[in-house]
């Protein structure tokens, strides 16, 4: 499937029960290295998945998180727009973020599990563990604690950690030779300001 620019693209995210709890409408900016780009303005209202008394899922420690029930909350996008990279067949989406002066700050890579492509966007679930960059070739962990909670209270099995981590460690190595998508010049790249902000369907979660 081509996706045309300036249409809308939907990220949608399977909670630990297995139900959509989370969905994200973005703009599709285009395809560059086999990564498909996504713009993500600020202020878009996006589904979050929340604790179903409504606090956010930080307000408790990722072990309390893991075993609560969770429910949906539609939130305004905070901060600067994020571009949001997805790849054809990997476990993982690279976002870019700015800060509110508008310089760039970084590359987050969030591992999720390998995408379901439709003609919508993509299904996902999150994995817990994330990488963060500043500078090329320099990476770090982010969260692995909370990947060792979720093995704990079953969440996540030894075996599929091990994946988790494997495929962190392969971005890595992606970060450490400043390879595609990090050297496409994204960080300067600037949204088309006649876009008006995607809007999530009703049926977001069909
Ligand atoms: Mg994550």
């Amino acid at each position: 499937m081509t996706w045309q620019e300036g249409s809308t693209f939907l990220a949608r995210y399977e909670s630990v029960d297995g139900v959509l709890r989370g969905a994200r409408p973005l703009r599709v900016v285009g395809e560059r290295n086999g990564y498909l780009a996504t713009w993500l303005p600020p202020r878009t209202i996006c589904a979050n998945p929340v604790l179903d008394d409504g606090r956010p899922l930080r307000a408790v420690t990722a072990r309390e998180r893991f075993a609560h029930t969770r429910a949906t909350a539609m939130q305004p996008w905070r901060g600067e727009g994020i571009l949001m990279l997805f790849p054809r067949a990997a476990a993982h989406s690279i976002w870019t973020f700015w800060k509110d002066d508008g310089s760039f700050w970084g590359w987050y890579v969030n591992l999720e599990r390998r995408h379901t492509w439709d003609d919508r966007g993509v299904v996902t679930r999150d994995h817990v563990l994330d990488l963060w960059c500043e500078r090329p070739r320099e990476w770090k962990w982010k969260d692995e604690d909370e990947l060792e909670d979720a093995i704990e209270v079953g969440v996540a099995s030894e075996s599929q950690a091990a994946e988790i981590r494997a495929e962190g460690e392969r971005v890595a190595r992606m970060i450490e030779v400043w390879e595609p998508p990090f050297s496409d010049g994204w960080e300067n790249w600037r949204p088309d300001p006649s876009w008006p902000l995607p809007v999530l369907p009703a049926d977001w979660n069909a």
